[in-house]
């Protein structure tokens, strides 16, 4: 019998194994951290993901311990209104969409779907090794793992991505940003909002359980001492001018709540599929979250990738068909979530005025056309 590993037990991964495993392929996940669970915050599904986690019999698992919003509205500082989309249109279109849930439920949901034997937690990869039909990955703690077909799932920082392409480094997107789920303290909220401003950009988004994801980006140099060290008393001066209910959502956050990092994503690299090796998610195309698409297209993935293996006779001639499905589209979506967020920072406050009033004016029919290239995905 061949064996099949996946590297990595982050979205990517794990729906990959759920994926496999309805085509019949035990597939062993290797994972680095001692417990898969990734940190609080919330994540939104657009249609495109939801669509595949029907493919895979799961989505109503998913949706019931989520929240579905009925708009997503990107608003000016003043909180007027510059675009408004409606989730009930749209999902008579492309299917359920505009749904948000807490990353570590979503992991729940997805670790319930596997054998618990499936599962191997403390295995950082380091490098890979191929050997004829064999690869053999050897990890941080000494130890190794052969197997005949490799699925790398390990994140925008894959070592073995960078291994098998050097030169594939993360790129620092200009913005940092700063991310918390909490109690929501009685706040009216029903759609999810995005607000524009000059000193940055303000993210809310209700979630299930009486909960409130929120993020928060600001122009700042790479890896700043100073961004590393901000706390909420600073994010309460940077967002003082927004509207309700910004302050009063940075100050009911508690400080160790909150989750810090620069956005950075992967120049679209060339190939992801090298033999019996094929690269997923972020470790192939990690995009920056602008057009909330990072796991959307993670779940993609793992639906074509199972779809592949089904439909040919060897899992290489699977793995180059998933390139060749999943290159173009990788890259329009890390490329245009990367001219969206240059736009989305401006800090210049004309400009952002001017910014604003051009948003405003799009005709319904550009927005319908980019919203059907996003959301309209060919399983
Ligand atoms: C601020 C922010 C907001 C976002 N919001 C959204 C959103 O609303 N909607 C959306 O669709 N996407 C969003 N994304 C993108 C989304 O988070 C990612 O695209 C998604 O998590 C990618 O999943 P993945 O499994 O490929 O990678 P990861 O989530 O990075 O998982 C990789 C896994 O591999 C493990 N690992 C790493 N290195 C190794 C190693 N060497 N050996 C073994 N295991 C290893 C990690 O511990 C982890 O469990 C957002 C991203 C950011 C930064």
């Amino acid at each position: 019998m061949k064996h099949y590993t996946i590297l990595g037990g982050g979205i990517a991964g794990l729906t990959a194994a759920i994926a496999l495993r309805r085509i019949g392929i035990r597939a062993q996940v290797f994972e680095a951290a001692p417990v898969i669970r990734p940190v609080g915050a919330g994540l939104a599904l657009a249609a495109n993901a939801i669509k595949g986690y029907v493919k895979l019999g799961i989505a109503e698992k998913i949706i019931s311990r989520g929240r579905l919003l009925p708009t997503f509205s990107i608003l000016d500082a003043r909180g007027r209104r510059i675009t408004q989309a409606d989730a009930a249109a749209i999902g008579r279109k492309y299917g359920l969409h505009n749904f948000a849930i807490n990353r570590p439920d979503l992991h729940e949901a997805l670790l319930a779907e596997l054998d618990p034997e499936q599962l191997h937690t403390n295995k950082a990869a380091l490098r890979v090794e191929q050997s004829g039909d064999k690869t053999t990955l050897f990890f941080k703690d000494g130890s190794t793992h052969e197997t005949d077909f490799l699925i790398v799932a390990d994140g925008i920082h894959s070592p073995i991505r960078r291994q098998l392409l050097p030169g594939s480094e993360p790129r620092y997107a200009g913005y940092t940003c700063w991310r918390a789920v909490i109690d929501n303290p009685g706040l009216p909220l029903s759609g999810a909002t995005e607000t524009w401003g000059a000193e940055g950009r303000f993210g809310i988004v209700p979630l299930a359980g009486n909960k409130i994801y929120w993020f928060a980006c600001v122009n700042a140099p790479q890896n700043d001492p100073a961004m590393r060290a901000a706390g909420v008393p600073d994010l309460e001066r940077i967002f003082q001018k927004f509207h309700d209910p910004v302050p009063a959502i940075l100050r009911h956050t508690p400080g160790d709540s909150l989750v810090w990092n620069d956005i950075i994503d992967l120049k679209p690299i060339s190939c992801f599929a090298f033999g019996n090796i094929v690269l997923i998610g972020d470790a192939a195309h990690a995009t920056t979250p602008n057009l909330g698409q990072g796991a959307c297209q993670a779940i993609e993935d793992a639906v074509v990738l199972a779809d592949e293996l089904a439909a040919h006779d060897t899992p290489e001639a699977a793995f180059a068909a998933f390139e060749c499905r999943r290159l173009k589209r990788a890259h329009f979506i890390v490329n245009n979530s990367w001219q969206l967020g240059k736009v989305a920072q401006w800090s210049n406050p004309l400009l952002v005025s001017v910014r604003n009033a051009l948003f405003r004016m799009i005709p319904e029919s550009v927005n319908e056309r980019q919203l059907k290239t996003v959301l309209e995905v060919d399983f």
